[in-house]
């Protein structure tokens, strides 16, 4: 069977460089906004009034991004097909008052963002990330990709039981980045990133900003077989959606019409609970998808019926199966890292997924000659979530949950196998292809 779409390491080396260049929610929209400008994609503005023409558009608001690629001939009732993610990571993100210190230190303040792992941010050389607002009301986005800050770990001689006993870590006392010597001086952040940008210091009004780990994600293992990065939680799923969407977008040589719209949607603030006005419990994806029904000439009637047949896959990332804690798992649901995206189980609906759900991803898998996995959790270990549930329940849409099988998550820096996000991206394609 010939198959339209085929993904290869070429979209791993692509991620690494998308994970590169994501160290914060709106790098990595706009990362995703520049790939899909490529393909052919225009930004439509929520302001503006928008039109019913087909080809590919997107809207950008804040760290969430929403495209679609609407067909010659789609109708208003045209239902959609939709690959949700999520654009944030757990970090560190800077403090209102930026500027403190103590002893000779000069430190800045953070509050942390999201269930990190807290020590994997120790001893790693700390970028800083972000957006700033102008007094203009313009905005700037601004990555200072080198050694900039760290949270340097107590030394074992001070601190004798770390290794028998663990390690325990204050949230507000230990996670302090230091970032220089000398007396604080406030203002002192504000200056630093002013002359950094350009701008005058006075002229920047607001900002949002986190760390980032400098090191940057690589093949590792003795064939290279796996990838080490950060914010594989979620951006592989965001970078993946995208490479689909791009692809389905640009497929030249369909015979038979699109049946579907094909529509990325990737939100902020998933890690603390997605209610924000770019989060999947605020209302930006049921605009879009009501917007773009009504810009068709669509009735509510039509938004009705569009939504009855519109079906969602909610990618994000799962567990592998950890060697030196296989018990961890359920014994007999052992996703393997380069086995294939994986099918995220969870009867009390902390995961979407239903039978109906799964024969949606089993046939858009098989058609693509994708393997795939089952994830359960072991039920003395409770599960995590995800956007699935909420867009389902928020929108009334059928989802389905799935990602990609990694360790460490939440960790600085994470692991995943090198095949598993290009077997996911030719996953998409083929379920948003229909
Ligand atoms: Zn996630």
């Amino acid at each position: 069977m010939s198959y339209a779409y085929r993904f290869d390491r070429g979209h791993t080396d692509d991620l690494l460089s998308f994970l590169a260049a994501g160290p914060s929610p709106y790098h990595a929209v706009a990362a995703a906004a520049e790939r899909l400008e490529k393909a052919g994609f225009r930004q439509v503005e929520e302001t503006d009034a928008w039109d019913g023409r087909a080809g590919g558009m997107y809207v950008l608001r804040g760290g969430a991004i929403v495209a679609w690629y609407v067909p010659e001939g789609a109708s208003p009732a045209t239902p959609y097909r939709i690959v949700g993610a999520h654009t944030d990571s757990p970090n560190l993100r800077v403090k209102p008052i930026p500027d403190t210190g103590a002893h000779g230190w000069r430190q800045i303040a953070v509050e942390i963002y999201g269930g990190p792992l807290l020590n994997t941010w120790l001893d790693r050389d700390l970028g800083l990330a972000g957006r700033l607002s102008l007094r203009d009301g313009g905005e700037r986005l601004v990555n200072i990709d080198r050694p900039l800050l760290r949270v340097p770990q107590l030394a074992i001689h001070l601190d004798r039981s770390v290794n028998t006993e663990g390690l325990k870590l204050d949230r507000q006392r230990h996670m302090t980045p230091i970032w220089g010597l000398g007396d604080t001086r406030e203002g002192d952040l504000l200056r630093f990133l002013a002359e950094e940008c350009g701008v005058h210091a006075a002229d920047i009004t607001g900002w949002d900003l986190m760390t980032h780990s400098v090191e940057p994600p690589a093949y590792l293992g003795r064939d290279g077989e796996l990838v080490a990065g950060p914010r594989m939680d979620n951006l592989l799923s965001v970078h993946a959606g995208t490479a689909a969407l791009a692809a389905v977008a640009s497929r030249t040589d369909r015979t038979t019409p699109l049946p579907y719209i094909p529509v990325l949607a990737a939100f902020d603030h998933e890690e603390n609970g997605s209610q924000s006005d770019t989060g999947a419990e605020g209302p930006l994806l049921g605009n879009v998808l009501e917007r773009s029904v009504f810009a068709r000439g669509g009735s509510y009637e039509d938004r009705a019926r569009s939504l009855a047949g519109t079906v969602c896959l909610s990618s994000d990332t799962g567990h592998a199966v950890h060697p030196n804690y296989a018990d961890r798992h359920e014994p007999g649901h052992h996703p393997v890292p380069n086995g294939g995206p994986i099918l995220k189980v969870n009867v009390n609906q902390r995961y979407a997924t239903d039978g109906r759900g799964r024969s949606v991803f089993a046939a858009a898998c098989e058609r693509a000659g994708v393997p795939w996995q089952s994830f359960v959790s072991n039920n003395a270990v409770p599960c995590g979530t995800t956007i699935g549930p909420i867009t389902a329940a928020r929108h009334g849409i059928t989802t389905v949950d799935i990602g990609v099988a990694i360790l460490s998550m939440h960790s600085a820096r994470e692991l995943c196998g090198a095949d598993d996000p290009h077997l996911l991206a030719t996953a998409l394609a083929s379920f948003l292809e229909g």
